[in-house]
This record gives C-alpha cells, sequence and structure tokens, in this order.
C-alpha cells in the first residue's frame, strides 16, 4: 500500500505533463490538468513542503492562461481584421489538424480561420489575412501560455527546494543513517544517528517502538533487515510520544505491517491531528507528520504483552499531554535487565509552564512525570534520542563489551535529575519574569 504515494506521483507527474501539452495543443484543458498535477504532487507530500499559499499563486497563473487566451486571439483577429468565424475556424481547424502530425498542427489553424472568413465574407485575400492573423494569434497565445505553464513548474519547484533545505543544520544527524545493533536480548536499535527506534523482536512476531522523522521508513527497514528480520513481522507499534521526530514513519508501518497501534490516551488526538494540535508545532507544517488513528488506548500502568514479551505504559505528561515512558525487562545470558524507554521531559523552546501555561495543568504534569522517572531504577535507559544518553559512545563500547556497555544506572539518574533541575530553572525563571509566584 506504499503503491499509493507511488500512484500519487506517476499520476502527477502524467497531469503535468498532460497540462503543459494541453497548454500549447487544442483538445487539453492545459492550465486546470497542469494544476491538478502539481496539486497531487503537493499532496503526495502531504503539503509539508508546497501549501496552500503556493497553491492559491498557482491556481492564479493557470486561471491567467484564458485570460492570455483571449488577448492574443483578439490581437490577432484585430490586427488582422479577422471576423468571429475565422477566429472559430482557427480554433476548430487547429483542432483537427491534430489528426495529420505538426504541418497540420501549423496549417490547420490557417485554413480554419480562412474557411471560416469565407463563409462570412466570400472575399479572398481577406480569408487569407485572417487565416494568418488567427494563426500567429493561436501561436503567440501558445507561446505566452507555455511561458506561464513552465513559470507554474517552475515556482512549484523553487517552494519545494527551499522548504526541503529549511531543515536547521542541526538537525542534521536526525536524517543520517546509522549502523542498527542488537542492544541487550531481544532490544535493537534500529533508528538514525540521533532519533531512536526500538526493535523488539519476539517468536510471535515484533514490536517497534519509535520510528524517527517522515521520511525515514527506508532507513529504518533496511536498519531491521540488515539483524536478520522482517519489517512485515511487525505486530505493534508503539511510541513514547505524538512528535514528528518519533512518529513520523507510523503511518507507513501501519500500512505495511497492519501492526496495531497503542497509545497513551491523552496523545491519541495529537497523533490523530498528525501534530495539527500540538501546543507548540500547530503552526509549523514541517514539523507535522502523517496522522495515525490508535486502535488501542492505554492508561497508565497498562501492560503491551507480545511472544513472551511484557512492556508497562507509565504516563510521563508535559512534553506531550500523553507522553510515554515504557519499562520491561529481559534476559541476556542468563542475567535480567530492567530497560526503561523514557519519555522525553524536555522543555522545548516557547513552552510556557507557570502564566498563561501552555496548556492547563503543564508544569504538575512535568513535575508527575519526573516523579515516576525518579521512581524508576533501570541497569540500562534507552531514551528517544540518541544523543540523550551517549548511544554512539555506549555502541563502541559493546563491540567489545556487549550489553554490559549499555548498563548505566548512574547516567540514568544523572539524566533524569539533570531534567528535573532544567525543569525547576524555567518555573523559576517565568515566575521572577512576572515578579510573583505562580501557582
Ligand atoms: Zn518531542
Ligand atoms: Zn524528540
Amino acid at each position: 500500500m506504499m503503491d499509493l504515494l507511488l500512484a500519487l506521483w506517476v499520476v502527477a507527474a502524467f497531469l503535468v505533463l498532460a497540462g503543459l501539452v494541453g497548454l500549447v495543443l487544442p483538445g487539453i484543458p492545459g492550465a486546470p490538468v497542469l494544476f491538478a498535477g502539481l496539486l497531487c504532487a503537493a499532496w503526495a507530500e502531504r503539503f509539508r513542503h508546497v501549501g496552500w499559499k503556493t497553491l492559491l499563486a498557482l491556481a492564479l497563473l493557470a486561471l491567467s492562461t484564458y485570460g492570455v487566451d483571449l488577448l492574443t486571439t483578439a490581437a490577432g483577429a484585430r490586427t488582422f481584421g479577422a471576423s468571429k468565424r475565422a477566429i472559430l475556424g482557427a480554433i476548430v481547424g487547429g483542432g483537427i489538424g491534430l489528426f495529420f502530425g505538426i504541418p497540420g498542427v501549423l496549417l490547420g489553424p490557417f485554413v480554419g480561420a480562412a474557411f471560416g472568413e469565407l463563409t462570412a465574407r466570400r472575399d479572398v485575400p481577406a480569408a487569407a489575412r485572417a487565416g494568418v492573423g488567427a494563426t500567429l494569434g493561436l501561436l503567440l497565445g501558445a507561446v505566452a501560455k507555455l511561458a506561464i505553464g513552465v513559470s507554474m513548474v517552475g515556482l512549484f519547484v523553487a517552494v519545494r527546494v527551499v522548504s526541503a533545505g529549511e531543515r536547521p543544520a542541526e538537525n542534521q544527524a536526525w536524517y543520517e543513517p546509522t549502523e542498527p545493533i542488537r542492544i541487550v536480548g531481544p532490544i535493537h536499535y534500529v533508528g538514525t544517528r540521533e532519533l531512536g527506534a526500538y526493535l523488539i523482536t519476539t517468536p510471535a512476531g515484533h514490536i517497534l517502538l519509535d520510528g524517527a522523522m517522515p521520511g525515514a521508513a527506508p532507513q529504518i527497514e533496511a536498519s531491521i533487515r540488515k539483524l536478520g528480520f522482517e519489517p512485515e513481522q511487525i505486530r505493534i507499534l508503539l511510541i513514547t510520544h505524538a512528535h514528528a521526530d518519533h512518529v513520523g514513519t507510523l503511518a507507513h508501518f501501519k500500512r505495511l505491517t497492519g501492526a496495531s497501534v497503542a497509545v497513551m490516551a491523552a496523545d491519541a488526538p495529537l497523533l490523530a491531528s498528525g501534530g495539527n494540535t500540538d501546543y507548540l508545532y500547530a503552526s509549523d507544517p514541517k514539523l507535522h507528520f502523517e496522522p495515525v488513528t490508535a486502535d488501542r488506548l492505554l492508561k497508565d500502568g497498562d501492560a503491551v504483552s507480545l511472544g513472551g514479551i511484557e512492556l508497562t505504559a507509565r504516563h510521563t505528561p508535559g512534553h506531550t499531554p500523553g507522553c510515554t515512558t515504557w519499562r520491561t525487562t529481559v534476559e541476556e545470558g542468563g542475567r535480567s535487565y530492567a530497560v526503561v524507554f523514557p519519555g522525553s521531559t524536555s522543555v522545548n523552546p516557547g513552552t510556557r509552564l507557570v502564566h498563561d501555561p501552555s496548556y492547563p495543568g503543564i508544569a504538575n504534569d512535568y513535575r508527575l512525570a519526573l516523579g515516576v522517572l525518579e521512581s524508576l531504577e533501570p541497569d540500562i535507559f534507552l531514551p528517544a534520542h540518541a544523543s540523550f544518553f551517549d548511544y554512539a559512545g555506549k555502541r563502541a563500547r559493546a563491540a567489545t563489551e556487549g550489553a554490559q556497555a549499555f548498563v548505566d544506572r548512574e547516567g540514568y539518574r544523572r539524566r533524569i535529575a539533570a531534567q528535573r533541575a532544567t525543569f525547576e530553572a524555567q518555573v523559576t525563571e517565568e515566575e521572577q519574569a512576572d515578579g510573583e509566584p505562580g501557582t
């Protein structure tokens, strides 16, 4: 079903070509067809790059071709004294000429106009002049319309390229591929260099936790295959929170596998909105993603089980209303490891915690989340961002130390303490900026 996207692109390309041809040759409504093609192309990317403003400009350009048609035809006719019949004849002649190749296309309007003029005035020199005028008018019109059509494609491409290039430089690592590895027991890292995606394999199929930015699906699939597993065997899809950098490929994997999406109830509306209801990023389409409807809604403490693996969901809200921490226990080499996938407790720039809060109760939510995280004592913690737990360093050591390289109880405590400090500092800063303590 990934073919739906491919089909959209094929249809878009076909319509754009047909539209450009139609702008020159009669018989195809060139401008609307070209516009429809560009609309399909924008749609194929869910309007993330080419949005409604560009599409409105494209629609106006498409409309303007009809004005050009009227102007050039009228100019040709007026200059050469052609009658209405001559102009009608030129159009009909052009249409018939289509069936006779290039000579037909060029001669058709001339013959048609001359014939039309003759039926009106029966004056051969006037008919010849009308034929020349109508033909020139049609040619001039075709050239002008083609120029507009090419400008439309150019505008689309320019907006698309600029938008794609607007990716912040510091986020480059979000998109770069990285070697997948097995971390401990059935848990594998299949994300990008910075964005975690964790494959938990079982005899009954697999669980995928988080999925990086939209567009990362081919990298994640390649990583899964490289480890010797089948992406099609994913049975359950989980997330830590509904931000584009972690759920960007969720819709893709749901389509590919038919897996069940289990989500903390408070993040389900955000997930279903594709990021449109986000308290920070609602108006930033670059951080939107393909919406996903959850199959199962979770509450704090709910368990998700598959093939002998059990993951427990803890509600750790604030970063998003339904931000989730997952914990599980896995075995390796006769030892068991407590593993936690902590939900993010970062306070993103623009978040208001105290006065006019980003959402009612957000500060208490963050405190609840930090309290839950402080109560956990994992041997291994695997956050949604690789830089949050020195994935690169641990992976390098894992080459010789195996799973032990990821055991980092102290690192977990330090990180949660630092998150707590950053959060409380922002609360204090907001309170002082306002001159009175918040509640
Ligand atoms: Zn986030
Ligand atoms: Zn993130």
